[in-house]
């Protein structure tokens, strides 16, 4: 049940709080180890607030994240390097997550010495290993972060957050800022160390058309809060959330005929404000099957043929 509300204040001087963002409203997320979950929604729907409440980068208002029984969202400051250590990030945007002014070598040393996981004797072994398993040259671990082409520069990112050995890895929006001809490299890379290290990995992204070849699962978030959720092959081929269907038939096809008769299903409008959102399901602005019904009550997210999706019509559709 987590959730993540930011306060909107307005005054120059005495600020007052007017209203609040639900950037996470009440979101239930499981993730097994060595599992890959994809978290699709349009951007603004809370993905990566959700990211970074899990990571305890940002204030919870409400709900717990656990980690191997432990309450993150209780403990301690002390208690933060470790859970720096079993929960990593990737972000988007190489460029502006790795330091300009750190060579490869100081970038994945830091966290190492920090955390003191090995001797400062071993440090250049376990760069050298960092590197091979992200597909880098050693060599290379004295340039600079600009020498580096941006799928480069994200392989950097993702060995720095393997550095530690983390449990869980969330990667958010990792390919979004490469080119499509590298996408699929860094895509395959993330798979691989999932099922090397055995690690648990959130990849976030906007489309599904990214997280269907990687993830086990998929979730679907709108506004907050998840809609749909179920195994990825389910999802895809057969999605009962109307929002779902509509992400889904916006998957391109690699065949030009199938791509040519395909009916894709276009949605009304821009996401709703999470300040003021709709009033019943959220969706229903958008939604080409809503009723009356929908405008008044909130749907609960409930198990229907082996997914949860919360829709009043989940049934009929
Ligand atoms: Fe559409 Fe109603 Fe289902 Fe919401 S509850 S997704 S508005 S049919
Ligand atoms: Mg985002």
């Amino acid at each position: 049940n987590l959730q993540t509300h930011f306060p909107i204040k307005k005054g120059a001087f005495i600020k007052k709080t007017v209203g609040t963002v639900k950037a996470v409203d009440g979101v239930d997320l499981k993730v097994q180890q060595g599992e890959v979950l994809g978290l699709v929604g349009e951007s603004g729907c809370g993905k990566s607030t959700l990211a970074r409440t899990v990571m305890q980068l940002v204030p919870t208002t409400g709900g717990t994240v656990v980690l191997e029984g432990r309450n993150l969202t209780s403990s301690s400051d002390s208690d933060v390097l470790s859970i720096r250590r079993d929960l990593q990030m990737v972000f988007q945007d190489p460029y502006a997550s790795l330091n300009p002014r750190s060579t490869v070598f100081a970038t994945l040393a830091e966290p190492l010495l920090v955390h003191k996981v090995c001797k400062s004797s071993e440090v250049t072994a376990r760069v050298t290993e960092l590197m091979k398993t992200v597909g880098l040259a050693p060599r290379f671990m004295q340039k600079y972060p600009h020498e580096f082409s941006g799928g480069q520069r994200q392989r950097i990112a993702i060995a720095r957050a393997l550095a530690l050995r983390p449990k869980v890895v969330i990667a958010d929006e990792p390919v979004s800022a490469l080119d499509v001809s590298i996408q699929a490299q860094i895509l395959n890379l993330l798979a691989d160390l999932v099922r090397k290290m055995g690690l648990s990995l959130i990849f976030i992204a906007h489309d599904l058309s990214v997280v269907k070849h990687i993830s086990d699962r998929v979730a679907v978030m709108y506004l907050g809060k998840i809609v749909e959720i179920g195994k990825a092959e389910d999802i895809i081929e057969k999605p009962a959330h109307p929002y779902t269907r509509a992400l889904v038939s916006a998957i391109p096809t690699p065949n030009p005929d199938e791509e040519r008769n395909r009916k894709r299903i276009v949605l009304p409008g821009d996401p709703p404000s999470p300040i003021n959102p709709p009033s019943g399901c959220t969706f229903h602005p958008r939604c080409p099957h809503a009723k009356d019904v929908c405008k008044t009550e909130r749907p609960l997210l409930e198990v229907f043929k082996d997914r949860e999706v919360s829709c009043h019509l989940k049934a009929e559709i």
